[in-house]
């Protein structure tokens, strides 16, 4: 296929759609970096591609934020719900078939999952990963990284992507939150174990919990050292404390037992979500059955509650996501590869021309900080030219490669991704990062 690099002269997408929608919900959009200051309303969506709703075609790198693995409106995907709603909709009372079947893949899969909870989202699986460590230790206090994203529940919503100023600072998500429940919360610098060590010193016996992406892709993508994770299973071992991975956006998209497969640590608690269902609406927690049992309502002493926990539309995507990818493994050789060749093409062309950045990633996750290296923590992103970054995903955006406007936000290749969707995408690089040193 020819590539499209033309820019649009106007491009609308779907602003009369987005006009309405600011009308009936506050902002326009139902989650808050869906708005990148300029409208988009999408109408269809397939394999590897998306529509706007003015016609235009985007290949997509922005995948719902990750949560599509597999491609847009994967057929056994979609299949295994269309089976499951003949089947039944929500009963709600005891435990269904498919419930069963999800947490027994997680239990056989993931290293660390013992047992299995089925929330709708990450967001309340961490926040019930979080509550469960406190339960679990008699501790309140809650070590987090500068950058790294946990949803929008109290104890997490924190120091993300702060500027230089509020970085290991206070730099909540949100006001509303309560101070208390923000200082509860301590912040460490990635990859760098000392700095865990410190807090730990600094709150003798009051840490519950360490979490952590284990690659923060919210970031990008900061991948961490080996002795890094070793030496946070060793430390929280050490001092009691409950390690948990957020692999939300990791978890089998990396690989089918997680980056703690990868990586060869095992934490004591797992939270999952996006792609694990490849777009449908699912979290889960799993973990050490010890801890998990604090869920069982005879004797347990955690609240487990959710009128559509393990509903069966998302069990039933997530059944088939898993499935498949047991199925189908060249699906972490094929998107890999991708991931890699897109690095390779983008160093080489930003080398060509000038440009200093560092292409980072891992597997089919990518990102391109526009900056010098090296880059281990987050402090080292507080160098990143957030403004060329940007310009950079809006340049690739505009041709028609979707690639989320907005600054350290990583792009995802899915299964659908084909080889000329990749040369494509580097062909459309050239052109935009071209673009980009002629305007200076
Ligand atoms: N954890 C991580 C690593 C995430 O990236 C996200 C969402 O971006 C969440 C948790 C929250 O998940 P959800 O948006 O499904 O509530």
């Amino acid at each position: 296929a020819t590539p499209d690099t033309s820019p649009p002269a106007t491009a609308p997408r779907g602003a009369a759609l987005a006009e309405a929608a600011r009308r009936v919900i506050p902002g326009g959009v139902n989650s808050a970096t869906r708005d990148v200051g300029e409208p988009f309303a999408f109408t269809s969506a397939e394999g590897a591609y998306v529509v706007d709703a003015d016609g235009r075609r985007y290949l997509d790198y922005h995948a719902a934020f990750g949560a599509i693995l597999l491609g847009h409106n994967s057929p056994v995907v979609n299949d295994a719900v269309r089976a499951a709603l003949r089947g039944h909709d929500l009963v709600g009372l005891g435990v269904s078939e498919l419930e069963v079947r999800l947490a027994e893949r997680v239990v056989e899969l993931i290293p660390s999952a013992e047992s299995m909870i089925a929330t709708m989202s990450g967001s309340e699986a961490v926040a019930q990963a979080v509550r469960l460590s406190r339960a679990a230790t008699g501790r309140a206090k809650i070590v987090k990284f500068q950058g790294g994203f946990h949803g929008w529940s109290d104890a997490v919503a924190r120091n993300v992507i702060s500027p230089a100023e509020r970085a290991y600072g206070s730099d909540p998500l949100s006001h509303g939150i309560l101070p208390a429940a923000l200082d509860e919360t301590l912040i460490a610098e990635f990859n760098d174990l000392d700095s865990v060590r410190a807090l730990f010193d600094a709150h003798p016996g009051d840490v519950a919990a360490v979490i952590l992406e284990p690659i923060p892709h919210n970031v990008g993508a900061l991948v961490p050292t080996r002795e890094f994770v070793e030496g946070l299973r060793a430390l929280t071992l050490e001092r009691g404390a409950v390690l948990i991975f957020d692999e939300v956006i990791t978890g089998f998209r990396h690989s089918l037992g997680g980056y703690q497969q990868v990586v060869g640590v095992t934490p004591d608690l797992t939270t999952f979500g996006k792609g694990m269902a490849n777009g449908y609406p699912v979290g889960g927690l799993a973990g050490r059955r010890d801890l998990m049992d604090h869920f069982d309502g005879r004797g347990g002493d955690v609240l487990l509650a959710g009128t559509f926990n393990g509903h069966p539309v998302g069990c039933a995507a997530a059944i088939a996501t898993i499935d498949h990818l047991r199925a189908n493994p060249d699906f972490y050789s094929r998107t890999f590869a991708h991931g890699d060749r897109i690095r390779a093409g983008l160093t080489e062309i930003t080398a060509e021309l000038g440009i200093v950045t560092q292409v980072t990633g891992f597997g089919g996750v990518f990102s391109m900080y526009f900056c010098a290296g090296p880059i281990h923590g987050y402090r080292d992103l507080l160098r990143n030219d957030n403004a060329a970054y940007v310009a950079f995903h809006r340049g690739m955006t505009e041709r028609g490669v979707l690639m989320l406007p907005m600054s350290l936000k990583r792009n995802h290749v899915s299964g659908a991704h084909t080889d000329d969707d990749i040369d494509r995408t580097l062909e459309t690089a050239d052109v935009v990062l071209r673009e980009l040193v002629a305007a200076g």
